[in-house]
């Protein structure tokens, strides 16, 4: 960290401050200013609190706020149940936006293995912007989704909302998503932390990646090293779709850190005809995998039946990414 501060400024107090707490400071003298370079682990330090001290014209940090998320990964494998997440990039997730019924998940969980999918998603706990909407099945949702996935070898992937449902996604989902809207729940990422189950990392959709990394170093330091993260839009000007795909954003992640990124372009684009181009663009682009929404009737779905895409299409789009994917021997 350097500190710049004014020339003639009193300046012991707070290099006694920082002595104390551990930190060497070597000053730089000449021209207007003075500069303090801070040297240790800075990430501890709160740049406003120091900013505040008089003299001090600017602190910039030198160090990226992370000691977890931009290391790279020690203890094997990244596995997803007993298989090596590796070896099976790119990692697609399809599924509706809502676990609706028993039938309705066994269906699209047939349809999904069918056109390559590795896991099926559904969403069992439902975070509606209206309490009036559809809120999902809960309980009998999750089970629904074990059932359909397990019966067709796919992992499964649900959104979790409170840290008390923990142990019933614990025995559900192989999974367990963490929704935009909760990527900075820090009670909820500490418990997931702790947990034993890999974890889908959301971005919010007003959150900057250095938020979004940081709530994944959350979920490291508390243990947990299996996290995907999923660029899945941000909130912008533009209204013509739902939110903005940022994968400016999803290339900074993966070149900062070691972790899988994985884009959902269905929450994105809102509208099932962008779809297809948004999973082309991201998986060109280097992304790890993708989560798409996939309802059998869209119209009749109980949630995003209109970025929802038909089986079919679904398959054929599948078939369509070889071309652009990296991990495909045949790229060039
Ligand atoms: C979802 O995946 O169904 C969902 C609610 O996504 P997001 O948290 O990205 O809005
Ligand atoms: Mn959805």
């Amino acid at each position: 960290m350097i500190i710049v501060m004014e020339k003639n400024s009193e300046r012991s107090a707070l290099e006694a401050h920082l002595n104390e707490k551990g930190y060497e400071v070597h000053t730089l003298e000449g021209g207007d200013d003075v500069l303090l370079h801070v040297v240790g682990d800075t990430n501890a330090l709160e740049a406003q609190a120091i900013s505040s001290h008089e003299g001090v014209k600017k602190v910039i940090r030198t160090k990226e706020p992370y000691r977890y998320v931009n290391k790279p990964r020690e203890s094997g494998p990244f596995l997803i149940g007993e298989q090596s997440l590796d070896t099976m990039l790119p990692f697609y997730i399809a599924g509706p936006c809502s676990v609706e019924s028993e039938d309705q998940i066994m269906e699209i969980a047939k349809k999904v293995k069918e056109a390559g999918a590795h896991a099926l998603r559904g969403g069992a706990f439902k975070p509606r912007s209206s309490p009036h909407s559809f809120q999902g099945l809960e309980k009998e949702g999750l089970m629904h989704l074990k059932n359909a996935a397990r019966a067709h070898g796919l992992f499964a992937v649900s959104e979790i909302m409170d840290k008390e449902d923990l142990p019933l996604f614990e025995e559900s989902v192989d999974i367990i998503q963490v929704g935009a809207r909760n990527m900075q729940n820090y009670t909820l990422l500490k418990a997931l932390g702790k947990s034993r189950k890999p974890v889908l990392l959301k971005r919010g959709f007003a959150n900057t990646v250095e938020e979004w990394l940081l709530s994944a170093e959350y979920l490291m330091m508390h243990g947990n090293d299996r996290i995907i993260l999923c660029e899945r839009g941000i909130r912008t000007f533009e209204p013509s779709s739902r939110h903005t795909l940022d994968l400016g954003g999803m290339l900074t992640a993966k070149q900062t850190t070691h972790l899988p990124v994985i884009v959902d372009p269905s929450h994105a684009a809102g509208d099932y005809r962008l779809v297809e181009g948004l999973s082309r663009a991201s998986i060109a682009a280097g992304a790890d995998g993708l989560m798409i929404e996939v309802h059998a009737n869209p119209f009749q779905a109980l949630s995003d039946g209109a970025q929802s895409l038909k089986p079919k299409r679904f398959a054929k789009l599948l078939r369509s990414l070889h071309a652009f994917d990296k991990h495909n021997k045949h790229f060039p």
